[in-house]
């Protein structure tokens, strides 16, 4: 198999220095960025930090039948 070339921007950015994305995302939640075209220096929260983000749980099924509305009338 061959490894994706690329390199995740927003890490690459906030670390100062190129993050392959064959790597897995690196936490970056805490860390004090400064704005390329802004200048405004502000820290990343972990609901940005792609690493901290988790997939959703599945959605459980029900434990009991549903109730049929036709068969109750
Ligand atoms: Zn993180």
């Amino acid at each position: 198999m061959i490894a994706p070339a690329g390199r995740w921007l927003g890490a690459s950015v906030v670390l100062g220095r190129p993050v392959p994305v064959a790597a897995p995302y690196p936490h970056i939640c805490r860390m004090t960025v400064t704005g390329l075209m802004t200048g405004v220096v502000y820290v990343v929260e972990r609901r940005q930090c792609a690493a901290c983000a988790r997939p959703l749980p599945l959605p459980t099924p029900p434990t009991s039948d549903p109730i049929d509305p036709i068969e109750e009338t």
